[in-house]
């Protein structure tokens, strides 16, 4: 299952940030995608629970962003926004471009919760056998 590989680099990569930034716990996790990545956002959703279950970002919402295609013109060197089927440069119409960004797949933004000392042990001690009154 490749969607499942990617979503754990990322948690790999959400969690080295975390564990930098001394996070309690991630609260959503921001990753960008080309529609050439050869990645299925509804793949990735769906793997994401599983990649997570068990890591700092546990629970945390999975945003989707989608990046443009973006080639630049090999005949007269503008760069242009394109449809991912039809990488024609827009400026000439030439067809002759070099992809520069539409097939990537990155983690843009993890938002944390980071806490002070005190609301730390709350959290720990919020649990079963504990009855506030
Ligand atoms: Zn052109």
């Amino acid at each position: 299952m490749h969607e499942l590989a990617i979503c754990q680099v990322l948690m790999n990569q959400v969690e080295s940030i975390a564990a930098e930034r001394n996070a309690r716990s991630v609260v959503s996790i921001v990753v960008g995608m080309g529609p050439l990545s050869g990645v299925e956002a509804q793949l990735l959703e769906h793997a994401y629970p599983v990649a997570s279950a068990g890591t700092v970002a546990e629970g945390a919402e999975l945003v989707i962003e989608n990046l443009p295609v973006r080639i630049k013109c090999t005949e007269c060197g503008k760069e242009s926004e394109a449809s991912p089927n039809k990488l024609i440069c827009k400026a000439c119409g030439d067809w002759r471009t070099t992809l520069i960004s539409g097939d990537e797949l990155m983690l843009m933004r993890v938002e944390l919760e980071t806490a002070p000392e005190h609301a730390n042990t709350t959290r720990e001690a919020d649990g079963p056998g504990v009855t506030i009154h």
